[in-house]
């Protein structure tokens, strides 16, 4: 049974070399990166933005800056069965390629809006399937998917909701706090703390939560691109953007929570 909802009519899809197919065939092609391209209408993202974040965020992943959280998911995500996993606003795939190279049993589909994305994530992968689509609206299938994973993407608890089967799992990564504290203090003469992170979701059991701590030790390069992938480079006055471009370097401590919970399961009365 397959985990595809054509965006369309909601029927099952089927996927062959071309792309993807449903009952009322709605056909939906293969871009040449491997990608399948399922948003309809103008929804999709396009913007120069975008464009210098998705190369920021490459060049600062692709160092192994975030190397400890990857390691720490991985870990996490050994204590738990799962088969199909579904990677929301997975971007380049920096993640879900190295998990799906992690776990060789499972079968990855990474869904995220950027199709700029989906073109350095295509070319990187060819076990994992990537989907131009909405978090807010998954081309799948209700209660098809083991596990699901949000890394710092918006979160649409309806959905994922919808779409984990009864007693799946989702995986959360949250910034902690103290979350890149020092990048902000050197941007900003006050620096207010993150709100913290939660131990528990709404309408979900906590299974565990690990916190993952760790320093970098960041050039001026790698800084300017963490600056990138994050909103402080729109919302900080230009001083202080002018300032940051002038340090050699900064130890910037990086602070997550990978949050892990199933789904509740209501019995009837
Ligand atoms: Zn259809």
């Amino acid at each position: 049974m397959g985990i595809l909802r054509c965006p369309v009519c909601k029927n099952v899809m089927i996927e062959n070399e071309q792309g993807m197919v449903c009952l009322k065939n709605h056909r939906f092609d293969r871009a040449s990166s491997g990608y399948v391209n399922l948003t309809i209408g103008s929804k999709q993202r396009k913007s120069g933005d975008e464009k210098a974040m998705i190369i920021a965020r490459s060049e600062f992943l692709g160092k192994g800056h975030y190397r400890p959280l990857l390691d720490a998911l991985i870990q996490r995500m050994k204590l738990l069965p799962f088969i199909l996993g579904l990677d929301l606003g997975c971007g380049e795939g920096y993640y879900t390629q190295a998990i799906a190279e992690a776990f060789p049993e499972s079968s990855w589909t990474g869904v995220d809006l950027s199709v700029d994305a989906l073109k350095k994530a295509g070319k990187r992968s060819h076990n994992v399937r990537y989907l131009a689509a909405s978090i807010r609206d998954l081309p799948i299938q209700d209660t098809s998917i083991d596990l699901t994973l949000n890394i710092f993407a918006p979160l649409f608890l309806d959905e994922i909701t919808r779409v984990m089967r009864p007693a799946g799992y989702a995986v959360f990564v949250l910034p902690n706090e103290d979350h890149l504290l020092e990048l902000k203090e050197a941007l900003y003469p006050v620096v207010r703390l993150n709100p913290a992170a939660p131990e528990a979701i709404e309408g979900f059991e906590t299974v565990g939560f690990d916190d993952v701590s760790f320093e970098m030790n960041l050039s001026n390069q790698d800084l300017l691109h963490l600056l990138q992938m994050t909103p402080y480079v729109h919302k900080s006055p230009k001083e202080s953007l002018d300032r940051l471009k002038t340090l050699a370097s900064l130890h910037v401590r990086a602070s997550f929570r990978i949050l892990c919970v199933t789904k509740i399961v209501k019995k009837d009365a």
